[in-house]
């Protein structure tokens, strides 16, 4: 497959086109790890986490990329998730009979929306809708940046249930404001990569594939950077999604037994706030004051 676990760029300087080409597999591994998913359930991860990686090398500043879907079918919700740093994490949830035979993307068509939502650690959150009318979830994507971008955009992904595999190319946005843009070589180029295969995106490795697509261009490639399963969640991201919660809900739930516990989707990595952490969530300025009552 391209290079597991390795996101690699290129750029096309003459023609003013950037791309990208990443392999999953460790970290597919992990995220399948997690339940036993169906097949296409699978797949639809695996194609996710390599958009993901894809998308995550536009990221201007550090902080984490993610694309959400929820569908009124037997899919509740599925999400993959990358950071500056390229980790990687996903999760689904499901409920009755999924098909080996369903493809994935008939899944997310049952009333489903998606979304990519980028969320700096500094500034403002973005969030844009990704409308699901493509044949394929690659299809849909790429219609999202041609339409609410504006940029002339290629994306194919692949995923088999053991490995995932993603190839972007993409008009450089300042070309495509300036309206410098060769229409002839991006026609080209676009023409190039719709030849690739599933099986040569997940059987060669990124030079052969590389080579094979652009051998008569002129493409330049920056070194490989690897990505990881891992999760970051934190105590303080829990409790932030505590107090989007009823306050009652969570309070009657304490009346009940001495912490309220809280594991982490991602990873069931457990985390427990007692009444006072709950105080402190919902009242952080009043700490000390309402705790030293005299009795
Ligand atoms: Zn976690």
């Amino acid at each position: 497959m391209s290079n597991p676990d390795q996101i690699q760029r290129f750029v096309f300087d003459n023609a003013q086109v950037r791309g990208v080409i990443t392999g999953i597999q460790e970290s597919y591994a992990e995220v399948l790890s997690r339940d036993s998913y169906p097949r296409p359930v699978q797949i639809l991860l695996g194609e996710l986490l390599a958009a993901c990686a894809l998308f995550s090398t536009i990221l201007k500043f550090e902080g984490r990329l993610s694309i959400q879907a929820r569908t009124e079918g037997a899919l509740k919700m599925i999400q993959a998730e990358c950071n500056h740093q390229a980790d990687l994490r996903a999760i689904a949830r499901w409920e009755g009979e999924i098909s080996d035979d369903d493809s994935a993307i008939s899944l997310l068509q049952q009333g489903g929306q998606m979304a990519i939502t980028i969320e700096p650690e500094q500034g403002q959150r973005y969030q844009g809708v990704v409308a699901l009318e493509g044949d394929t979830l690659a299809a849909c994507l790429q219609e999202y940046f041609n339409r609410s971008e504006q940029l002339p955009t290629r994306i194919h992904l692949s995923a088999n249930g053991i490995d995932a595999a993603g190839m972007m190319l993409q008009v450089l946005p300042e070309s495509a404001e300036s309206s410098q843009q060769d229409e002839d070589c991006w026609n080209r180029l676009d023409h190039l990569v719709a030849t690739l295969s599933d099986e040569e995106l997940l059987g060669l490795d990124n030079e052969t594939v590389l080579t094979r697509l652009f051998h008569e261009e002129e493409v330049r490639v920056f070194p490989v950077q690897d990505l990881r399963f891992h999760c970051d969640c934190s105590r303080e991201r829990c409790g932030s999604a505590l107090v989007s919660l009823a306050r009652e809900e969570l309070e009657e739930i304490l009346s009940e037994q001495p912490v309220l516990e809280v594991s982490c989707q991602f990873c069931n990595e457990r985390y427990e706030f007692d009444r006072s952490d709950i105080e402190v969530l919902f009242n952080p300025g009043a700490i000390a004051g309402d705790n030293q009552q005299i009795h």
